[in-house]
């Protein structure tokens, strides 16, 4: 979207191709965002507006790219609508690349109980759990959790069943989840284990150290072993590395900050532009060019790797001035 928006303002005409029926992707699904708790949904809608006046921007959801031919200049895509099968051609100068990332599949962690337990989620599930708190507190009170234990690290940094690399953003919005329980329900105990905690940013470690002083969020740290049923509610079991000793604690949810990985489509994508992805089907960028993959083929935001909203828009408009300074070169 960013990029798109980027394009046409510099007077260009961008196409923007969406699988799904709206734009906005994965901020779509959260409640509130880090570092400033601000409302992803005044984002989305702020972008979608801008895009929907541009004269030069043409909008195609439910929408995929079934396949592409590089031409002298840029490429012939064919277009599939997934509405009604309908199917087309576009010649285009250049691509942007910007299909998001997704969550790893947790029930390999079968000790989590993910998939067996109804309590427990993943981190984007319970995205959507706090949305409807949200909306109708008053009603929900009497069901507020006693206690909630958000998982750090699930997937990631770990080489036996999940992916060898940190998955960066999870920190952050697991300290802004556990925070907006404690909003909600102040009464609520809320746990966060971590292996240790990454917040680089401007104004991360603020916030992490905001939701532990203010908002009165434990942390502990330590890889919880096993969450076990017992008495109606889940049983955490965990060592605490710091002060060496075994702990348990018993609540209702256990939210699991799975690991981020590409969608897989992405590397199909990737493989129709000629650009290239990693060991993991994360999208490669050339050397000494960072938002662009192959001649003519850029990508932004999470395709790339795991990045929070402000990366991501800061790379859809990198993408774009280099879609401008190719297309000015052109001339
Ligand atoms: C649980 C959770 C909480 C988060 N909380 C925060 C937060 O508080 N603050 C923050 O800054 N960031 C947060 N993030 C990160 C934030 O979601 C990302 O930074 C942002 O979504 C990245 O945007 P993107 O456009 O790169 O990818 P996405 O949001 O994934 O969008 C990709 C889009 O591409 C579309 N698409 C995919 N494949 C195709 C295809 N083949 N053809 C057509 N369309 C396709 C998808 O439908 C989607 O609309 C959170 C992420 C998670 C998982
Ligand atoms: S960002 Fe934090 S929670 Fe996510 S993998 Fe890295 S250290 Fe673990």
């Amino acid at each position: 979207m960013e990029a798109a928006l980027r394009i046409a303002q510099a007077g260009f005409h961008a196409v923007l191709v969406e699988k799904e029926p709206e734009l906005g992707g994965t901020l779509r699904d959260l409640h509130s965002s880090f570092p400033r708790w601000e409302n992803p949904r005044e984002l989305i809608d702020h972008r979608v507006g801008l895009l929907t006046k541009s004269r030069r921007v043409t909008i195609r959801t439910q929408t995929a790219v079934t396949s592409s031919a590089r031409q002298k200049k840029g490429f012939r895509v064919s277009l599939k609508s997934l509405r009604n099968e309908n199917e087309d051609e576009l010649d285009v100068d250049a691509v942007v690349l910007t299909t998001g990332f997704e969550l790893m599949d947790v029930s390999v962690y079968g000790e989590y109980g993910y998939g067996i337990y109804p309590g427990v989620m993943t981190s984007l599930e319970f995205e959507g759990q706090l949305k409807k708190w949200a909306q109708s507190t008053r009603e929900i009170a009497a069901d507020a959790p006693r206690g909630v234990a958000l998982i750090q690290c699930v997937g990631s940094r770990d080489r036996s069943k999940g992916n060898p690399y940190c998955s960066k953003i999870c920190c952050m919005y697991t300290a802004k989840q556990a925070g907006l329980v404690k909003d909600l329900f102040p009464d609520t105990r809320v746990y966060v284990f971590y292996m240790d905690y990454r917040a680089s940013g401007k104004e991360y470690e603020e916030f992490v150290r905001q939701v532990i002083e203010e908002k009165h969020v434990r942390y502990i740290r330590g890889r919880p072993a096993k969450v076990l049923p017992e008495d109606g509610r889940l049983l955490v079991r965990a060592e605490d590395t710091l002060m060496g000793i075994p702990v348990e604690v018993a609540v209702d949810m256990v939210i699991l900050a799975s690991a981020i990985v590409p969608r897989p489509g992405t590397r199909l994508l990737a493989g129709m532009f000629g650009a290239r992805t990693d060991e993991y089907g994360f999208i490669e960028s050339e050397l000494h060019e960072p938002v662009r993959s192959a001649d003519r083929v850029f990508f932004a935001g999470g395709c790339g790797f795991a990045i929070e909203t402000t990366g991501a828009l800061n790379q859809g408009a990198s993408a774009a001035a280099g879609v401008i300074a190719l297309f000015n070169e052109d001339r």
